[in-house]
């Protein structure tokens, strides 16, 4: 069984077990029988106000795989539900995770440490409530890329393989991820709190949702609906920022949306090599339903489900509380264009405000139709339009094949001025390219860290292009990319 950490080290809070018990399965991890530290985030842990040392230590290695607890938390499995690809299930919840507690960072910020792969929880239904090395060093590498591209995310602090196999079309090694948010409180938790009936676990729900995340909204007329208006924003902001940058979540269901606006849960997620909005990359998405053009409809979509599962709280009436939320729900679109016109005047470097947004949107948009129609490369089209900007137009050319329409779309921008050094601050170098990552994930888990430390060193300082990661900024082979998939089972 688990024992009890040392309790000068870490202190964590209880703060969800406490008010939300019906949300909240306690329970413990499975000890791993022979833990190795494979990954530890240092400056994470920096920020989180741990020491880097202790980590690395026995004691340390037995927080992070839950393996010891320390003294005052009570680790407990999160209950929700969600409707996953469109299905609705009324009980999912962590059937292979835990949120050892809250911890509060020196800057006074609550973050949530949760293991995930930490074995199987009484919410775990068929599963074995493991993960395996591959797949939980992905979600490392992708959510630290993403911190780094500043794209709202759960971040990764450590990742220790347990020793233990896991069976799943192969034998493979297992491991714990260690992982840390602004909370994991889904759209999904609100959808199970509904689904219960009790309006008052519903209120309380929402009251420790404004309370974790958006403070402001109990001073609002209307705390509910606030809370409601600030999520909607929140996304509207995250799907135009994932756009921006090429990523494929891969499996929007609602009990993989977040309340804070964070990126959450990396299963089969991908970065854009070729751009193409029918782009999909999980091998279970057969109908397309979270494809990269149809991301920011899933998120409406899940938005609407959201709105559904507070509408007691809205208003008493109901025809009156449906009022209330689809007004809201309305603003999405036009926060979500705001938020994409703001991302593509940095891509694009006009920063001026004698550009207007709608020429800024017209030009997107083109752009938009002439690097799907060319298969052009996402990232390196981006970063190659900053040579542009400062008179070299080669770079930008040679990725695409209809020079005249390319030359044409240059031509209108060039006339607005475009700042290169915004767009070198803007357009990454690096991001965690599909082929690179699975380089990386293969030797890793035949015992080889260093693709993968080198890969972190590339992702994690993205706009800062540096001799000796040249391969790290360039599209995989053509081959790799049109067959590449990656897969739910993880
Ligand atoms: P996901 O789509 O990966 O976010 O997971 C959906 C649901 O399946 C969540 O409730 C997970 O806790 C659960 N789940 C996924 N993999 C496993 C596993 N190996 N064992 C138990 N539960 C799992
Ligand atoms: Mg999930």
């Amino acid at each position: 069984m688990t024992s009890t950490a040392p309790a000068s080290r870490i202190v964590l809070d209880r703060r969800y077990a406490t008010d939300l018990p019906e949300l909240a399965v306690p329970w413990r991890a499975e000890p791993a029988p022979e833990p190795e530290l494979l990954v530890l985030n240092e400056e994470l842990a920096a920020e989180l106000g741990l020491d880097a040392g202790w980590l690395r230590s026995a004691d340390g290695i037995a927080l992070l795989t839950g393996g010891a607890v320390p003294e005052g938390a009570a680790p407990v499995a999160q209950v929700y539900a969600g409707h996953q690809f469109g299905g609705w299930s009324p009980r999912l919840g962590d059937g292979r995770a835990l949120l050892l507690g809250e911890l509060t960072d020196p800057a006074g910020r609550v973050r949530d440490l949760h293991l995930k792969g930490s074995g199987r929880t009484p919410l775990a239904r068929g599963g074995d409530g493991l993960a395996a090395v591959g797949p939980m060093l992905r979600e490392y590498v992708v959510s630290e890329a993403m911190h780094a591209l500043r794209v709202p995310t759960t971040r990764s602090l450590a990742v220790v393989a347990t020793g233990r196999p896991v069976q799943r079309e192969t034998v493979l090694p297992g491991a714990v991820l260690a992982r840390v948010a602004s909370s994991h409180l889904r759209v999904g938790t609100f959808q199970y709190a509904r689904a219960t009936g009790e309006v008052s676990l519903l209120r309380r729900l929402a009251d420790h949702a404004i309370a974790r995340h958006y403070p402001e909204a109990a001073e609002a007329e209307h705390p509910y609906l606030a809370l409601y208006a600030a999520v909607v924003a929140a996304q509207a902001e995250l799907l135009a920022r994932w756009t921006a940058l090429g990523f494929v979540h891969g499996v929007m269901n609602t009990d993989n949306m977040t309340l804070s606006g964070e990126t959450i849960d990396y299963g089969p997620c991908a970065f854009l090599d070729a751009h193409d909005p029918r782009r999909v990359f999980s091998s279970i998405d057969t109908g397309g339903r979270y494809a990269f053009g149809n991301q920011p409809a899933a998120a409406e979509w899940n938005l609407a489900r959201l709105a559904e599962a507070m509408l007691p709280l809205l208003a008493d009436d109901e025809s009156a509380a449906v009022a209330l939320a689809t007004e809201q729900l309305a603003t999405f679109r036009p926060l979500l264009a705001a938020a994409s016109t703001a991302r593509s005047r940095e891509q694009l470097g006009l920063v001026s405000a004698s550009v207007t947004d709608a020429t800024v949107a017209a030009l997107a948009a083109r752009l938009d139709e002439l690097m799907t129609a060319g298969h052009v490369d996402h990232t390196g089209f981006f970063r190659a339009l900053g040579r542009a900007a400062r008179g070299d137009r080669e770079p930008a050319r040679s990725l695409v094949l209809d020079l005249a329409a390319v030359d044409a779309w240059l031509d209108d921008w060039t006339v607005l001025s475009p700042e290169a050094d915004v767009m070198d601050r803007t357009n990454p170098v690096y991001v965690p390219r599909n082929h690179l990552v699975e380089e990386a994930l293969s030797a890793a888990v035949a015992g080889d860290l260093a693709p993968l430390r080198q890969l972190m060193t590339a992702v994690t300082s993205p706009y800062d292009e540096r001799p000796g990661l040249e391969r790290y900024a360039e599209a995989g082979p053509a081959e790799f990319d049109s067959a590449y998939q990656t897969f739910c089972g993880t």
